[in-house]
């Protein structure tokens, strides 16, 4: 079987690529071996344009934001879904040095940010004590429905094997690649956290961030907003939310821990008022890198050999945008931007 392109993962950052790749009329194969709990399956699924204590914007937002509500929008009409959702952030300051911070920035910079008519209006719903900000517009997207569908549709195509992709028996030739009964121009590996053991990208300065999260059905909350007070509650599918995160960069595996598990169900009794069940917990590891910056484009000294990987916190946005530079890098040689390029790292891949 001969393809343009070999990917290696379907979580956001492969069905992105593989989907710009066809647009620009290139041909490809997938594989994806079922793994529940990939970082893909596992995150809420929030583009927030701002981020951390000073409420400062967050990397590329300006560009990313309205690149990625496009993207998602180009999805759902192929795939006919409906993936994305604008939602506010209701981010309910947990101390009154919060509240000064968020009136502070809203006083310099008011793109995204906004302060409610009456900030006691959520009291029936929520607990909060030092009133509340607004930050929009944020998004919300669908993420087990969008790669459920891409998926659906890779298969029907003939375009995705659902098994593991083996690296011992990958064969790297001059200008193209063989796997088995498969020849390629390029592999590119989308491959998550696995693909920091990689031996050809494994130099590349990652570093694993772990994250948990309670499914949570609460019926007698609305679900037009995002609820931020530390943890985010984010309304998810019919009645049932999405509960976290934990940013861990040590940790001692990956598996869902007591301790989440304890203190959200804490935050969720002295937060939310109405009753509520807890329907799961999961846990994954955040594909993140020591710079905060993604991994793009093709290995210095194996230029069949491509990598899309590190979207960190922000795959939602990131990996839509970068998919795009990646394949006008490939098909136009148009470089991707400095600071995404993994050639920036060409004297360590190279030794
Ligand atoms: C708790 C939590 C909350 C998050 N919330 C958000 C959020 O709100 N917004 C946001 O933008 N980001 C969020 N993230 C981050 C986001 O999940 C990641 O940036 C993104 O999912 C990374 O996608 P990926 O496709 O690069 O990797 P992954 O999702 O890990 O996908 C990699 C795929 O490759 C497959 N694979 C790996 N090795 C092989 C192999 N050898 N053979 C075959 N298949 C293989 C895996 O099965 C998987 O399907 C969150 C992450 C976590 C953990």
């Amino acid at each position: 079987m001969q393809v343009d392109y070999l990917l290696i993962g379907q979580g956001i950052s492969g069905t992105f690529l593989a989907h710009e790749l066809q647009k620009a009329g290139q041909s490809v194969l997938v594989m994806d071996a079922v793994n529940q709990r990939s970082a893909s399956k596992v995150a809420s699924g929030i583009i927030n344009p701002v981020t951390g204590r000073r409420i400062v914007k967050t990397w590329m937002i300006d560009e990313l934001m309205p690149f990625a509500r496009e993207a998602y929008q180009d999805m759902d009409r192929l795939l006919q879904i409906d993936c994305i959702a604008e939602k506010d952030v209701l981010d309910c300051f947990s101390t009154p040095q919060m509240r000064l911070a968020f009136t502070g920035r809203y006083q310099e910079d008011q793109q995204y940010l906004a302060l409610p008519a009456d900030e006691n209006d959520q009291r029936n719903y929520l607990h909060y004590d030092f009133g509340y900000g607004i930050i929009h517009p944020c998004y919300w997207i669908d993420l087990s429905l969008l790669l459920q569908r891409y998926r659906r549709h890779l298969l029907q195509n003939g375009q995705l094997l659902e098994e593991k992709f083996e690296l011992a028996q990958l064969e790297v030739k001059d200008n193209e690649i063989q796997y088995h009964h498969i020849n390629a121009r390029k592999i590119i590996f989308c491959d998550g956290v696995a693909g920091f053991s990689n031996p050809f990208f494994n130099r590349l300065p990652y570093g694993a961030n772990k994250g948990e999260a309670l499914l949570v059905e609460i019926p007698g909350l609305p679900n037009a907003h995002i609820i931020k007070k530390g943890y985010s509650l984010v309304p998810w599918k019919e009645k049932v939310f999405w509960l976290g995160s934990t940013y861990l960069w040590e940790f001692d595996n990956d598996e869902p821990s007591p301790g989440f598990y304890q203190f959200a169900k804490n935050w969720l009794q002295l937060t939310v008022k109405a009753p509520f069940t807890i329907l799961d917990h999961l846990a994954a590891l955040r594909p993140a890198t020591l710079e905060r910056r993604p991994f793009v484009g093709l290995h210095p000294v194996h230029p069949c050999i491509g990598i899309f990987n590190g979207m960190g916190t922000k795959g939602c946005s990131l990996a839509p945008y970068f998919a795009r530079q990646l394949v006008n890098l490939l098909v136009h040689h148009i470089p991707v931007q400095a600071d995404a390029d993994v050639q920036r790292f060409k004297r360590i891949l190279s030794r």
